[in-house]
């Protein structure tokens, strides 16, 4: 028997056909790259994004066809990901810090039609769009005051002609919920980029999940700052969650360093923000060196990699801002587990309940998580033995996009084996379900047998004042297999030697898991998504072995 209830897919457009009639005066703030603050409510934005969707229809951009974005956290960028999903298009965010190859490989693979940028990135397009044949309308996300003069890109058009001139009585069609919304591609550090094409159920599911007071504990009177960026991941799916909950929402544009950050959190009275550790790390270190601090900011959710317990310390007991560590990938839309705690969590002593907030959390329903073995025997739930960490449910990838790997049948090959997504990391589970990543499986080190979890070594090193930023990599050692190397920044104007950086290990982890060396750098590689670039760090510190040895 069927159940008896209304049968209405979960499409994007829903999200902001709600918003407009609920949400219609919340207001969506945005530093623009022009250097301005713009301001709009969502009743604005609705009409544009509907104005979206009818200059995609006058360029005969048909149902399905990919529309990339080259751009910041911004309300045109805001419009671009109703107005192309809604209507059926699916939106392509690339990630402007990838390579130019890489950049052109995944539009020619996306066969992307349109591409939207900001201005930032005019000599970023200046080289692709004569490498990019498939891309049949160029659009400048700015006004034609703006516009570049030259003719380098025949057939340019400012975002504001291009949907100025349309109508925004468009209606949103209504079509399958599993069809097609987004694209990402993961950031290919090893091998090419992968896609990941979200579908409009796994959007909608997904933004629901993010908003659970036991996930990002989003409410109608939040003042929400994405610092993730909305062309990675959705930015963790807070835009599509704006709607459905309606919260302020404010876009912080280009100016990710940390005066431009604060002042835009106390201008528009921020009460919850998201970032990863190296962005996080910029707004600390003025919020250290100004003697400033927050007057509104409450949370914080932190992820993308691991939160530093330093970091954790400064944010909750210096600043009174409550951490919420989270973990994702762009497999898994990206959220997956968020490091909130139980009632019975809850009657722990506070150092217990410090240590499980460190770790990256349970998961939301709509993820299930398990740790393997390499033979994919199910590991248990100790807190202790560490796997394989696999996930599955309906807004985790089921198969990258087409074309990347094909089965034999020349459909999509599945992502998937034995009907679980394998995350490529290491991971334990405690009895209560919190899952803490030991390492990326490719960074955990190898010495003699036994795992040294990089992030451990890290963390430690990131608890002392003079050191900026810490990374720990495995070098080849003769005997041993791989050693740790310890890699650090120190703070301008700070003395820390090599002896002071290994003292700090002495009776805090075994002596075998002490680093064999340490690199003094100016600066760690950061990769396009805010990582720290471990092969690079393998490259550099690859002679120190012979220090050590
Ligand atoms: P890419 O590195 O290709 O950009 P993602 O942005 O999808 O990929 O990153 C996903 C990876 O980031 C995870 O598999 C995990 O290794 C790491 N990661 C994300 N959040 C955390 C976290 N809170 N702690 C530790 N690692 C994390």
């Amino acid at each position: 028997m069927r159940g008896l209830m209304q049968d209405q897919p979960l499409l994007i457009s829903s999200l902001l056909g709600f918003a407009e009639r609920f949400h219609r005066d919340v207001e969506i703030v945005s530093r623009r790259v022009e250097g301005d603050i713009h301001r709009y409510t969502f009743g604005a934005a609705a009409n544009r994004a509907r104005q979206v969707a009818r200059a995609l229809e006058a360029n005969a951009i048909g149902f399905g066809e990919r529309v990339a974005t080259l751009a910041w956290n911004g309300y045109r960028h805001f419009e671009l990901y109703y107005g192309v999903s809604g209507s059926g298009r699916v939106l392509h965010t690339i990630n402007p810090r990838l390579g130019l190859e890489q950049i052109r490989w995944i539009i020619e693979h996306a066969q992307d039609q349109v591409l939207c940028f900001d201005l930032t990135f005019l000599p970023l397009v200046r080289q692709l769009h004569a490498l990019c044949p498939s891309v049949r309308q160029w659009v400048a996300l700015c006004g034609d005051e703006h516009l570049p003069t030259d003719d380098d890109i025949p057939g340019l058009i400012s975002y504001e002609s291009w949907i100025g001139c349309q109508d925004d009585d468009y209606v949103w069609p209504v079509f399958d919920e599993n069809t097609a919304s987004t694209l990402c591609y993961t950031s290919g550090t090893t091998g090419d980029p992968k896609g990941v094409l979200y579908s409009h159920r796994s959007t909608v599911l997904h933004a629901w999940g993010v908003s659970l007071p036991d996930a990002l504990c989003l409410s109608a009177r939040d003042v929400v700052l994405p610092a993730v960026p909305m062309f990675h991941v959705n930015a963790w799916g807070l835009i599509y969650a704006a709607a459905a909950v309606g919260f302020k929402l404010v876009l912080p544009g280009a100016a990710l360093d940390g005066p431009s950050v604060h002042a835009l959190i106390e201008a528009e009275g921020v009460t919850m923000a998201a970032g990863v550790p190296s962005v996080w790390q910029m707004l600390l270190g003025h919020l250290q060196q100004s003697g400033q601090h927050f007057s509104t900011l409450r949370r914080t959710v932190i992820g993308g990699s691991a939160c530093p317990p330093a970091m954790y310390a400064q944010f909750a007991d210096d600043l009174g801002v409550e951490v919420v560590h989270a973990w994702g990938m762009t497999e898994t839309s990206p959220l997956g587990a968020v490091s909130t705690l139980t009632a019975a969590h809850m009657a722990l002593p506070a150092e217990a309940q410090r240590r499980l907030q460190l770790k990256q959390g349970r998961p939301p329903f709509g993820v299930d998580l398990r740790i393997v073995d390499d033979a994919g025997n199910e590991l248990p739930w100790d807190g202790k033995t560490f796997g394989n960490l696999q996930a599955r449910g309906p807004w985790v990838v089921g198969a990258y996009y087409p074309g990347t790997e094909r089965a034999g049948d020349g459909a999509p090959a599945s992502a998937l084996a034995d009907g679980w997504f394998a995350t490529g990391d290491v991971a334990t589970i405690d009895a209560a379900g919190m899952m803490q990543i030991t390492d990326r499986s490719k960074d955990v080190i190898k010495s003699g047998g036994e795992w040294i979890s990089s992030i451990d070594i890290e963390n430690i090193a990131m608890g002392h004042p003079a050191v900026a930023m810490a990374a720990c990599v495995g070098v080849h050692h003769p005997k041993w297999d791989e050693r740790p190397v310890i890699v650090i920044v120190r703070k301008p104007g700070m003395e820390m030697s090599r002896d002071d950086v290994l003292a700090l290990y002495a009776g805090r982890v075994a002596r075998w898991q002490v680093p064999d060396d340490v690199l003094f750098l100016d600066d760690i590689p950061i990769g396009a998504t805010g990582k720290v670039l471990k092969n690079k760090l393998r490259e550099l510190c690859k002679d120190c072995i012979t220090l050590a040895s």
